[in-house]
């Protein structure tokens, strides 16, 4: 036997290739060395070339597997990936609360507010996003949406450093405590640029944009490296500069795999060369 580790807790739903949701939040969370707990929210059928439909799982369901595992094994960190509906997303929230996870509780919740895949597949019924921004956005330690989802929420179009900042003003109205706007660009292309915000501080972690095409579950594989370090117990801040040197590791490794877009690759960690500070 050895020491228990920290756990971190994905809710989120299953990705059949393999390549984002749930499974890229467990082999993300196993690669930085805490133990996943999952609350499942939804199948989908997908593979490479896209996604051709979703099942969601009965929101009593969703919620009955946070209490579960909460009140049992104890929770260090929690994140949300798809959430599917508002129905979900309601049981979600008053679980979440329940389980002392949220924004001024115990335990830090990222929330990455998945609305489409990188196909432009729905993975969001159209009616949940005004739930996501009146009953998750204000419980998120952390929100971390992409350009897409900057879009969907606010309606802001990001094209410079400028529009980044005022995008995660408007984010911030919402309520959650930090903001994370993924992907903003700085002047031109060559670099990707992630703006952090909790209407303080403000951090841009500026790093290399990979010329490849697979990028499948980057999204998922950053919020869940960084609700790891924060389950290890690292501040925000840290905990996102951590997962972004993780993801960028990932992108880098990326693979094809079926006719379409691969995934993103967590498997360099487990190498022996790998060394822990790496992120
Ligand atoms: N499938 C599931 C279950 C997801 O949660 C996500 C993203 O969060 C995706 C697919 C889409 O991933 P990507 O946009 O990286 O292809």
């Amino acid at each position: 036997m050895t020491a228990t580790p920290r756990t971190a807790l994905t809710i989120a739903g299953s990705d059949s290739g393999g390549g984002a949701g749930i499974q890229a939040d467990l082999r993300t969370f196993f690669a930085c060395g805490v133990h996943g707990l999952t609350a499942l929210t939804a199948v989908t059928v997908q593979n490479s070339v896209g996604v051709s439909g979703f099942t969601e799982i009965p929101p009593d369901v969703v919620a009955a597997q946070i209490a579960a595992v909460a009140g049992d094994m104890g929770v260090n960190a929690a994140k949300t990936g798809m959430l599917a509906t508002a129905d979900i997303i309601t049981a979600v929230a008053a679980a979440v609360d329940a389980a002392d996870i949220g924004r001024d509780r115990r335990i830090p919740f990222v929330v990455d507010p998945v609305a489409a895949s990188m196909h432009g597949d729905s993975l969001l019924r159209a009616e949940a996003l005004e739930a996501i921004r009146t009953e998750l956005l204000p419980r998120a330690t952390l929100v971390a949406p992409n350009l897409d989802e900057v879009w969907l929420l606010t309606g802001i179009e990001v094209r410079t450093a400028a529009d980044s900042r005022k995008a995660a003003e408007a984010l911030l109205e919402f309520g959650p405590r930090w903001v994370l706007v993924k992907g903003g660009h700085a002047d031109g292309d060559s670099r990707c640029v992630d703006l952090l915000s909790d209407g303080t501080h403000l951090v841009a972690f500026d790093g290399p944009r990979y010329d490849t095409p697979h990028t499948h579950g980057g999204g998922d594989t950053l919020a869940s490296a960084i609700t790891a370090h924060l389950a290890k117990g690292l501040g925000v801040p840290d905990a996102v500069a951590a997962g972004k040197k993780f993801i960028e590791r990932c992108v880098a490794e990326s693979y094809a795999l079926g006719a379409g877009v691969g995934p993103v690759s967590p498997f360099w960690r487990l190498r022996p060369d790998a060394t822990p500070s790496r992120g």
